[in-house]
């Protein structure tokens, strides 16, 4: 059964209920017995740590290019050297 987390606007508190799919979601506060419980969608407090999270083209320090990207048009020698022949 999947847990699901509610937290009331009106108090402020949060829990976690386990219900069922069939189960109408809960509306009153069991703290304040207000019906202002709202269903908290996803995960609840969790900070994306950058870890993996890189881009994997990082170039090598050993100047193997060993797949340009498409379009990199790197000095196509309009300005190149003065090798004047
Ligand atoms: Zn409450």
């Amino acid at each position: 059964m999947p847990v699901y987390t509610y937290r009331c606007e009106s108090c402020g508190v949060q829990f976690e209920r386990q219900q069922s799919f069939q189960d109408s979601p809960l509306t009153r506060c069991p703290e304040c017995g207000k019906k202002s419980l709202r269903k908290v969608i996803g995960p609840v407090g969790i900070v994306f740590k950058g870890s993996g999270f890189y881009a994997t083209d990082h170039r090598s320090p050993s100047g193997a290019t060993s797949r340009a990207p498409k379009g990199e048009a790197r000095g196509g020698g309009s300005n190149g050297e003065t090798s004047n022949d």
